[in-house]
């Protein structure tokens, strides 16, 4: 994260609340979260001052808003480009700071320079795993695709 200096938002005593959550947190917190860390602060912030901040701190390129866990919007404070691993079983987010080939086939590219490219891995993590593996999911060998295990 920038300098709060830098971000042309006047701090309130809320708001620098918020930025304090956001730094350093490599949760990628979504609103709610945000909202339930720093309220307990602050007994007399409105969910509407979270999404707020987070709408002018979007716009002042100062977090990233991530759409990639369903329909929840998740924040990271750090916009520096980077890859997701999103684990589909408990929605955590982990980064990924290496680069990679990510070469799009000639023929795909329909004559576009390619100049970033940011990409979202699905899986499942390894906590998660282990839950599997004691038999509460299970992954079918025949077609890969998850299915439950045990009385529906
Ligand atoms: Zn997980
Ligand atoms: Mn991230």
């Amino acid at each position: 994260m920038r300098e709060y200096k830098s971000i042309g938002l006047k701090l309130t005593p809320q708001r620098l609340a918020i930025l304090e959550y956001l730094k350093d947190n490599r949760e990628h917190p979504s609103a709610a979260d945000i909202y339930a860390a720093v309220s307990e602060k602050f007994p007399t912030m409105s969910f509407a001052t979270v999404y707020n901040t987070l709408k002018a701190l979007k716009d002042r390129e100062h977090v990233l808003e991530l759409a990639i866990d369903g329909g929840k919007r998740r924040y990271d404070p750090d916009t520096v480009r980077h890859h997701h691993l999103i684990c589909t079983e408990c929605r955590k987010i982990e980064d990924i700071y290496v680069e990679f080939d990510l070469r799009v086939p000639e023929v795909e590219l329909k004559g576009f320079e390619i100049s970033a490219n940011q990409v979202d891995f699905y899986g499942v993590c390894p906590e998660c795993r282990k839950i599997g593996a004691k038999g509460r999911r299970v992954v079918s060998r025949r077609n890969g695709k998850a299915e439950k295990a045990g009385p529906m």
